[in-house]
């Protein structure tokens, strides 16, 4: 069963904190991580997490009092040179470029800069800006830098790591920390798991002070810096509380030579399910990063995370969803997408759906499995009569239909004179779908 389900799950390898956090957790518990990585997955399925960039993050955090560097956000190549010249004029001995997309490893892909004077920081602005940046979590394509952050340089003694997430092993939150900043956290996890400490926090009590001080004893802060680190780490501790975030990550955690300690990256993911009571922050969601078919979906409040294999999905609950992936694996296939269209979706809806899975060019196949229960087969039937009908689908679409109203759901498909093909049982419809899309790819 785990293994089944850690095979859907690869899928959505592509998304940085399920990583992180199977990596993190997985490491730090001595387990086998494959338990872990699908319930990650299961939760992007289920609750998307919104992401922000790391300037809207760093605006969030200061307010909860963690020191982050001084600088501005710039949307144009005169807005970048405005706020590099006033940094300069305020003294700063440098400024750091930094290209704002909703992906890390921006560093090693050229979209973080340094730069000691003017002239330089506005080089570094007009290369930057509109660049198609490509790091390890961007994909091959990249993504377009629309946004700079630009800041004055921070004198780096040490770089070191933080992060809260929430462990569902334990089912509490999970403060972490590690001398090994400033790198891929997930290879510090896989290959030294050891070199990252983490503070288990009790939700009745909170973070403890003690907590905080001993995360800092084991980063080797100087004495001088421990009380300093003690209220960054409460701060950060309750940002996340406060925001409903889901993932806090600071890399690299800084201490200067002057030994002060600064947040130099930030990155907050939150909570979809509570963003209802934080219209401030769902205000910084920014599409431009999305794929735009989940944004589409968005629009109707379909549950869509694009994959990258051929065989389209459209099932009801997410749930079923999970194990209509894991049966394509199994069956040899790879799915294109995760779609769950809801308990009751409309017609209107699957119409909706239906232009979503067939505008990815990938696909090649549709499987199609609906447990009829407040979404009815046969309304779901006609749904899919009349968006093949209207949007003159050519690619085979495979259904396995149980439930309310099955023998009238499969009525509506035969009397239409489509090319339907129906399958007997999940496994069957699976396998009709994966030899299709083999034949059309
Ligand atoms: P990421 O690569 O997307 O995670 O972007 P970061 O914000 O973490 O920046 C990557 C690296 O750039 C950091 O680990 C630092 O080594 C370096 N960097 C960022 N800001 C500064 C700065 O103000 N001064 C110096 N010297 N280096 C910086
Ligand atoms: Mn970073």
């Amino acid at each position: 069963m785990v293994k089944a389900r850690t095979m859907a799950i690869n899928g959505f390898a592509g998304c940085l904190s399920a990583k992180i956090l199977f990596w993190l957790i997985a490491a730090s518990n001595h387990c086998d991580p494959s338990p872990e990585i699908h319930l990650e997955a299961a939760e992007r399925a289920v609750s998307f997490n919104m992401k922000i960039h790391e300037y809207q993050a760093k605006q969030i955090l200061a307010r909860y009092g963690v020191p982050v560097p001084k600088g501005e956000v710039a949307n144009t190549f005169e807005e970048a040179q405005a706020v590099a010249r006033k940094l300069f004029a305020e003294g700063a001995p440098g400024v750091v470029v930094k290209a704002q997309i909703h992906a890390g490893g921006r560093g090693k892909g050229g979209g973080v800069k340094v730069a000691k004077n003017r002239e330089d920081a506005e080089l570094h602005a007009k290369n930057i800006l509109g660049m198609q940046l490509i790091t390890h979590q961007t994909g091959p394509q990249g993504q377009k830098v629309q946004r700079l952050l630009i800041e004055e340089t921070a004198n780096i003694d040490r770089e070191l790591y933080l992060g809260i997430v929430l462990d569902r092993a334990v089912g509490k939150l999970v403060f972490m920390a590690s001398q090994a900043g400033g790198m891929e956290i997930e290879e510090v996890a896989a290959k030294t798991p050891e070199a990252i400490y983490k503070a288990v926090i009790d939700p009745a009590v909170g973070f403890g002070a003690w907590q905080a001080r001993k995360l800092a004893f084991a980063l080797g802060l100087k004495p001088t810096q421990i009380n300093q680190a003690v209220t960054f780490f409460q701060s950060l501790y309750k940002a996340f509380l406060e925001t409903d975030a889901s993932l806090v990550e600071i890399n690299p955690f800084i201490t200067t030579k002057d030994d002060k300690l600064f947040a130099l990256d930030a990155k907050i993911n939150f909570d979809d399910n509570a963003l209802f009571r934080h219209a401030d922050i769902k205000a910084l969601r920014d599409t431009a990063e999305e794929d735009p078919l989940e944004v589409e979906a968005s629009k109707y409040e379909l549950n869509y995370i694009k994959l990258d294999g051929s065989i389209a999905c459209m099932v009801n609950g997410a749930g079923l969803a999970m194990a209509t992936m894991d049966i394509i694996k199994y069956s040899g296939g790879n799915p294109a997408n995760f779609l769950d269209v809801g308990g009751s979706a409309s017609q209107e809806q699957i119409e909706h759906a239906f232009e979503i899975l067939l505008s990815d060019k990938g696909v090649k196949a549709i499987f199609i499995n609906i447990f009829g229960g407040i979404l009815r087969v046969d309304r779901l039937a006609t749904g899919v009569v009349s968006a093949a009908r209207k949007l003159n689908v050519k690619v085979p679409i495979v259904l396995r239909l149980e439930g309310t109203n099955v023998e009238e759901g499969r009525q509506i498909l035969k009397d239409s004179g489509l090319n339907f093909q129906v399958g007997a049982t999940m496994k069957e419809a699976a396998e009709i779908a994966v030899k299709a899309a083999k034949e059309a790819a």
